[in-house]
């Protein structure tokens, strides 16, 4: 057998896994062959190593009868959401931090960056011409993968940061001890984070009007303003123009939308205690989101993490890069989706300008042959990652705005839908990437200002609304 990277062992929950097969024989779900326990006959890698089993063991039972997050339906209808974008009918905007923190978390910065991407979503909704469906990188996103299992800073070696639901990112032996009771804490955090997403989605916040108004307003301050105003305007009007129509603001579409989380489903033992059978259809879904994706690093076909995602029936992302080869990724695709069902399958792209236009084509032909039904999406952010002169990890807006453009230009040249782009990005004024336009521009040196990110760095708000404009642009040529 394969040898186990580092990670909890597995084996030793045979209890829980026990419940739940117990729970599934019960009901006898529609899935043959397939348990939310069964990854674990499989090798997991980006397991954090917990010291103490019956104390990890003892978290997940907890959270086994802890609420879903998101209820199955909504998941279903976020696919059906999904499959209208694989077939050229809407455009999906992914966005939110690389890794949600337990320090950063506040109301407001949950809000800003929920709008952000509203005021994204209105302006490519105008130039796309269709519906956009928004998932925020939000409510879960804790969990990362790291290139090395230990991090040495002058000869002292330490298990690396792995996010902080699973141990705290300062270089000491306690802090970084992987602690089973932050996977509570970050429950409780995405549960409020989810609450408030879903009264603003719902209780006015995102009126239709408000938000072009916010565009308008950003517009002022851009040194690029003539260029974008002119879209600004036309926005505005268009609402006039409904509103003119008799759909004011007391209409649903105009004072309220659909709003869905994602996540990287990475940590295997949360994600099954939140795997939940749904009583409509006998299915399973994994609660802990609407959609979940799967890294470059972990979707190895006989891993573990594929296994798991077999058996959830929610619409599923697989991150895809240069070194894929198309015939990989179809027997994937096919292993995952075997009845074809439009909107499961996510690819997400992430590769660079210069890589997507060399090897998009050759993944796209291999998925068009196949006659797979996928949503093609960009992932322009880890593609693009650069370490400085001055040490800091970074991402230049031109490389982002590059793979956009490729992205949207390979896509056109095949006959194929750019379906969505997948962003690291905040509401808050942070310096993490260079670049943007003007005043708003972040230089090298600017860097070490609000470099505040847990992990990967993210599109500051005007980086992310300018990038908006330009893509808005494009899709309405
Ligand atoms: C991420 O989305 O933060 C990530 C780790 O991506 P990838 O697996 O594509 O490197
Ligand atoms: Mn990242």
């Amino acid at each position: 057998p394969p040898s186990k990277s580092p990670s909890f062992d597995l084996s030793n929950l045979s209890e829980i896994a026990e419940r739940r097969t117990r729970k599934i024989s019960a009901t006898g779900a529609n899935l043959k062959d397939w348990t939310p326990s069964s990854y674990r006959a499989r090798e997991a890698l980006q397991q954090p190593n917990y010291t103490d089993q019956s104390e990890i063991d003892a978290v997940l039972r907890h959270m086994e009868d802890l609420p879903p997050l998101v209820f199955a339906g909504e998941s279903r209808k976020l696919q059906s959401q999904l499959a209208n974008a694989a077939n050229g009918n809407a455009f999906v905007l992914f966005g939110g931090d690389c890794a949600e923190s337990f320090k950063e978390f506040r109301a407001d910065n949950v809000r800003d960056t929920y709008r952000v991407l509203l005021q994204m979503a209105v302006v490519l909704m105008y130039g796309a011409g269709m519906p956009v469906v928004k998932l925020g990188r939000m409510a879960g996103q804790f969990a990362k993968p790291r290139s090395e299992d230990l991090e040495t800073i002058d000869g002292v070696s330490l298990p690396s940061y792995r996010g902080d639901n699973i141990n705290s990112c300062e270089f000491t032996p306690e802090a970084r001890r992987p602690d089973p009771n932050r996977l509570i804490k970050a429950y409780d955090q995405s549960v409020s984070t989810l609450n408030l997403l879903r009264a603003f989605s719902n209780g006015g916040y995102a009126a239709m009007q408000r938000v072009s108004k916010w565009n308008l307003e950003f517009m002022q301050g851009s040194p690029k303003s003539a260029q974008y105003e002119k879209l600004a305007a036309d926005v505005d009007r268009a609402i006039e123009f409904m509103h003119a129509c008799g759909i004011d603001e007391n209409h649903s579409v105009m004072n309220s939308t659909d709003f869905y989380t994602a996540h990287e489903a990475l940590h295997l033992g949360y994600e099954e205690s939140l795997t939940r059978l749904d009583s409509t259809t006998n299915d399973f879904y994994g609660c802990s989101a609407h959609f979940l994706w799967c890294g470059e690093r972990t979707r190895q076909p006989e891993g573990a993490h594929m296994e798991y995602f077999r058996g959830i029936s929610n619409p599923i992302g697989i991150k895809i890069s240069d070194k894929s080869d198309g015939d990989g990724v179809v027997s994937l695709v096919k292993h995952l989706n075997p009845d074809n069902i439009p909107g499961r399958i996510t690819l997400v792209s992430r590769m660079g300008a210069k890589a997507l236009r060399e090897h998009l084509p050759r993944l796209i032909t291999a998925i068009e042959d196949a006659n797979l039904n996928v949503l093609w999406v960009a992932d322009p952010m880890h593609g693009n990652t650069i370490k400085t002169d001055n040490g800091f990890k970074t991402r230049p807006f031109e490389s982002i705005l590059e793979e956009v453009m490729a992205f949207f230009e390979v896509h056109e040249k095949m006959g194929t839908h750019p379906g969505g782009v997948h962003l690291e990005m905040t509401g808050q004024n942070v310096t993490e990437c260079t670049g943007g336009s003007g005043n708003a521009s972040v230089s090298q040196t600017d860097l070490e200002l609000r470099y505040l990110t847990h992990c990967d760095p993210r599109l500051n708000a005007s980086q992310a609304i300018e990038l908006s404009f330009m893509m808005a642009q494009k899709l309405s040529e």
